[in-house]
């Protein structure tokens, strides 16, 4: 039997975007016989499709981000495209407030930022207009490409012995006398000594195949990219509302709100109705293209080129789940509620302490526990007002939220 049809590995991933491949990735680096169970193509969800940015100051696991994030492309031995620095450029003189409090705080903690007026703002960002108030200059965070980066896991992975199943889900998690033996997948039973689950916005419905209960609402988001321009000295500008990048060829990648709430899934990431609208639409497309103008005038004259959705997993609070379960002990569960992308490396690292140690080596993590929602009442996303539109809300532009 080759090593990739042995149905049995010391440890388990369920799914292989850039938390499970991560997770499994420092895993493989320890000499843990670790396999990474896909039900799709690695990446092929919200990993592959977001943003890019790499900047999480709430974040109990930022340090670690911005420690990592800068050896990525020697540690994994591919290229991640990883840029240093961030921009977020202010259109208003609130705008302007507003960041730079998000810049103390970052101050507080060791990063330097610093303020820039108008004239500063259009030198370090030729494409900002006349309509720029000012900037914070992050001299941290940065952006990296997605797809690289899913690939340049994958293959580190791999180079250190680990496996990769793709086109094959996970049906249900199996348990006996109070811990995981396995999963049931659409190839058959796997055994594993341990489990960590990170299926995004499935987390919750395979938890639920053993009775419990993780909050994870999906929500629709899009990105648009834009026909080349000739690149900026910094490739991660926000601003009014919007989060991207310029990726290295010159397009200007963007997405931000407004997201579209999605029914629940199942286990295997489709709604009752048969599937999840994983798909661009013109009216949110129109809204992202206005703002981005407006972000950037200088660049009004292109064309936008792509455009794609993502579905976002959203915890109630807005914070990760990393958590090693107390029953099943040989459980560890990571949903990371929007930010996964930029704390993949940082992320990956703590679930590899979980599995191996128990505890998280680097910082504390007590506050992602699955055990703060213990309380939660199951109505949560109605109370929240997080629920899908009505079709007809989408009828009309003008129905759009601004
Ligand atoms: C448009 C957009 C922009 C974003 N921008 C940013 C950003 O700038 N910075 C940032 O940090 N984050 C951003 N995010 C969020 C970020 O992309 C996610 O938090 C992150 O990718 C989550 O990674 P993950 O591996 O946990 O989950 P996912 O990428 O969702 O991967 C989970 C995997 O599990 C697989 N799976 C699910 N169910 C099963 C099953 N039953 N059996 C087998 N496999 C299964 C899925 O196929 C999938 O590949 C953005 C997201 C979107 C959509």
């Amino acid at each position: 039997m080759s090593a990739m049809e042995k149905k049995s590995a010391s440890v388990i991933v369920i799914g292989g975007g850039v938390t499970g491949l991560s997770a499994a990735w420092w895993l493989a680096r320890d000499g843990v016989d670790v396999l990474v169970i896909e039900k799709g193509i690695v990446g092929w969800e919200a990993s592959g499709r977001n943003g890019g940015g790499c900047t999480h100051y709430q974040s109990p696991l930022f340090d670690e981000e911005q420690r990592l994030w800068p050896q990525m492309d020697e540690l994994l031995g591919y290229p991640t495209e990883y840029r240093r620095e961030r921009v977020i450029m202010a259109l208003t003189d609130a705008q302007l407030a507003q960041y730079q409090d998000h810049g103390d705080i970052c101050a507080r903690m060791g990063y330097h930022y610093e303020t820039l007026d108008a004239k500063q703002t259009r030198e370090l960002v030729p494409l900002a207009g006349d309509n720029v108030v000012g900037a914070v200059h992050y001299h941290f965070g940065g952006q990296a490409n997605p797809q690289r980066s899913v690939q340049a896991y994958a293959w580190a992975l791999q180079d250190k012995g680990g496996r990769i199943l793709q086109h094959t889900a996970v049906s249900s998690i199996v348990t006996k006398g109070g811990r995981v033996t396995g999963v049931e997948t659409s190839l058959g039973r796997f055994d594993c000594d341990h489990l960590v689950l990170a299926a995004g916005p499935q987390t919750g419905a395979l938890l639920d195949t053993i009775g419990i209960y993780l909050p994870v609402a999906p929500a629709r988001a899009e990105m648009i990219v834009t026909e080349p321009l000739p690149l900026m000295r910094i490739g991660g500008v926000d601003g009014n509302g919007l989060y991207g990048r310029q990726t290295l060829r010159g397009n200007l990648a963007y997405g931000g709100g407004p997201h579209e709430w999605l029914e629940d899934t199942g286990p295997d990431g489709r709604t009752a109705a048969g599937g999840i609208a994983a798909r661009p639409a013109s009216q949110l497309l129109q809204n992202l293209s206005k703002r981005l103008v407006e972000l950037f005038p200088r660049a009004a004259h292109v064309r936008v080129i792509r455009s794609w959705a993502g579905i976002i997993e959203n915890t109630p609070d807005g914070r990760p789940v990393i958590d090693r379960l107390d029953e099943p002990g040989n459980l560890t569960v990571a949903t990371m509620s929007s930010v996964g992308f930029g704390l993949s490396p940082a992320a990956g690292h703590a679930i590899r302490d979980l599995v191996m140690e128990g505890r998280c080596s680097f910082t504390d993590i007590d506050k992602l526990g699955l055990d703060r929602f213990a309380n939660l009442p199951r109505d949560w996303r109605a109370r929240q007002g997080w629920v899908p539109p009505v079709l007809s809300d989408f009828a009309t532009p003008a129905r759009l939220p601004a």
